[in-house]
């Protein structure tokens, strides 16, 4: 029951002008494919300079897509230079907003202490967070593939709500834009064992109906097999969700 969910990160790609070219193209190269039929739901996640003119399209089109941001700030407003709050992601129908990605991880110092903030702004203005963890292949050696995951998902998950809307999604940080996806075996242990977290965390029934994601050199051609595991409820994508022909062809995987 839980409706698989792809997501499309475009990172720091496509302007405004691009972007309504793209999801234009991306909804019409859908529309035979009635992916409007709910049996999969599709959210892309642009830049924050798109998401007002996303939003108009999406809206005056009645195109069937999420929208959803790249990050937010842990605080509400004031004083915070370059800042975006979720009360503004809010207005703009942001359904979702990306939490510690392994980007904002590397490169903007984000700490697990941090992501849990930002999971609790997103909370508070009534966003899904999409929960990024994963392991770098420096982890994945000393430790395995599970513990580093597991433990961010654990500080991430700190005092959320039973009954709140998230989305985890496990980046094992070796396998995004190196080609080289994990294997559905591997991306299902590790999503199993952060459903388990959420059960730690949230209970049994959070733990049922919250999606867990796999990201990290999805494509068409490897995204079913990911489908097929058990506790793999979606993608997140980069790379090939840039790209019109290949994305549709993901949303299709089941068609
Ligand atoms: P790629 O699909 O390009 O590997 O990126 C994955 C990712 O980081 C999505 O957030």
């Amino acid at each position: 029951n839980r409706t698989p969910l792809i997501a499309g990160n475009w990172k720091m790609n496509l302007d405004h002008l691009q972007a309504v070219a793209f999801v234009q193209k991306l909804h019409w190269s859908l529309k035979d494919a009635k992916h409007d039929d709910g049996s999969v739901e599709v959210a892309v996640f642009p830049p924050f300079t798109d998401l007002r003119t996303v939003q108009t399209l999406i809206d005056a089109d009645k195109i069937p897509f999420a929208l959803g941001a790249q990050d937010l700030s842990a605080h509400d407003s004031g004083a915070y230079t370059g800042e975006i709050s979720g009360s503004f992601l809010s207005k703009l129908d942001c359904t979702f907003v990306i939490i510690g990605h392994s980007e904002r991880r590397q490169y903007h110092a984000e700490t697990d202490e941090i992501v849990a903030a930002k999971v609790q702004a997103a909370i508070r203005h009534g966003i899904s967070p999409v929960i990024c963890v994963g392991e770098t292949s420096d982890d994945l050696e000393k430790f395995g593939a599970s513990a580093v995951p597991v433990g961010q998902l654990q500080i991430a998950l700190e005092g959320v709500p039973a009954d709140a809307e998230i989305v985890v999604a496990y980046e094992p940080v070796w396998a995004i834009g190196s080609g080289q996806a994990a294997t559905p075996e591997q991306a299902q242990d590790v999503c199993a064992k952060l459903r388990e977290v959420i059960a730690d965390k949230l209970g049994p029934e959070a733990a049922e109906r919250t999606r867990v994601l796999y990201g990290g050199s999805v494509k068409s051609s490897n995204i079913a097999s990911f489908m097929r595991e058990p506790d793999v409820d979606g993608a997140l994508v980069g790379g090939a969700s840039l790209v019109v022909d290949e994305f549709a062809a993901i949303i299709r995987y089941q068609k």
